[in-house]
Order: C-alpha cells, then sequence, then structure tokens
C-alpha cells in the first residue's frame, strides 16, 4: 500500500521533472506600429497557438532613453538613431515566453529580420511593414532572453 502510493508520486513527478528541465524562455516585444495597425491581438493568438505559454505580459511605452538602453548592442550601426525613435514612437507589448527550445523556435516562428526574406507563416511575413518596422522582436540566445525579460519584468509579475 505504501509501496504504491510511493510508485505512484514518482510516476506522477518524473514527467512534471523532466518537462522543466526542457523549458526555457525568451523575451518579446510587440513593436509599435504593429500595435497602432490593431495587430497584437492576432499576433498572440499566433504565439500561444504556436506552443509558447505566457509567463509575463505588459502594455507599455518605452522613453528614448529606454530604447536606447535596450538596443545598446547595435549603438555603432547607422540604423540605431531610426531604431530607438522607432521603439519609442508608440506603445508596446512586452512579453516572457516559456517552451522547450523556446529561444530557437521563436525566432523561427518570427522569420527573418526583413519580412521580403521571412518564410511563408511566420509572424514578420504576415504582419511586418519593412525591415526596420518588423512587428516582433525576439531574444537571439539564452542569455539575452534572460536580461530582457529582467529590463521589463520584476519577479511577481511572472506566473
Ligand atoms: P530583433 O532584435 O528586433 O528581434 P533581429 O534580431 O531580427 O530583430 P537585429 O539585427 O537584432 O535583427 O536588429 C534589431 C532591429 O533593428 C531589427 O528588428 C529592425 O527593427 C532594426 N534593423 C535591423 N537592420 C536594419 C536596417 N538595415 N535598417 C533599419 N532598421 C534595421
Ligand atoms: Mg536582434
Amino acid at each position: 500500500m505504501f509501496c504504491a502510493r510511493i510508485v505512484r508520486s514518482i510516476r506522477l513527478f518524473l514527467p512534471r521533472f523532466f518537462n522543466n528541465l526542457m523549458m526555457n524562455r525568451t523575451f518579446t516585444m510587440i513593436k509599435p506600429e504593429a500595435v497602432a495597425a490593431g495587430n497584437a491581438g492576432k499576433i498572440i493568438d499566433m504565439i500561444t497557438s504556436n506552443g509558447f505559454k505566457i509567463i509575463a505580459l505588459k502594455y507599455t511605452r518605452l522613453s528614448s532613453e529606454e530604447a536606447g538602453i535596450f538596443y545598446e548592442v547595435h549603438k555603432e550601426r547607422p540604423f540605431y538613431g531610426e531604431l530607438v525613435d522607432y521603439m519609442a514612437s508608440g506603445p508596446i507589448f512586452a512579453a516572457i515566453l516559456e517552451k522547450d527550445n523556446a529561444v530557437e523556435d521563436f525566432r523561427k516562428l518570427i522569420g527573418a529580420t526583413d519580412p521580403a526574406q521571412a518564410e511563408e507563416g511566420t509572424l514578420r511575413k504576415r504582419f511586418a511593414e519593412s525591415k526596420a518596422k518588423n512587428a516582433v522582436h525576439g531574444s537571439d540566445s539564452d542569455d539575452n532572453a534572460a536580461i530582457e525579460g529582467n529590463f521589463f519584468f520584476s519577479g511577481r509579475e511572472r506566473y
């Protein structure tokens, strides 16, 4: 009787344990022009339909200073000023997403930076206006996903 309860507990616990080990997180923003065009709901629907669980979600707006800090890695690129102005031009949705292989799978779902190069069925193919105004951001590594998530969310805003 006691043994059966232990075996049942192990059988219930083990899959969850391995599932949690495999899960990881990425960070996304629905960018200003996609929000202004009324596409945020459709984009969130596509994200969750593709197996990403929302851990945190916020409707907010970056100041120019914050956008500059967020995209600081691109500081030396010629489009940096344009990128900062654009990202501060209107409200965005920011979110932390969870899925196994989250960073890579989400980059696949958003598609290439330039929508002209993005594959059919990707978010940028469907919603991006141009290479600059490309609708959705996705982290490019696990480390950056953590840094970017921490930029927007405190511990008590994640569920
Ligand atoms: P993101 O980091 O937003 O997910 P990405 O990783 O596909 O996009 P990056 O090279 O990191 O592309 O560029 C960051 C953002 O800068 C792009 O999403 C786009 O908005 C803008 N950007 C990139 N290249 C150009 C360009 N040549 N001209 C104008 N804007 C650009
Ligand atoms: Mg990038």
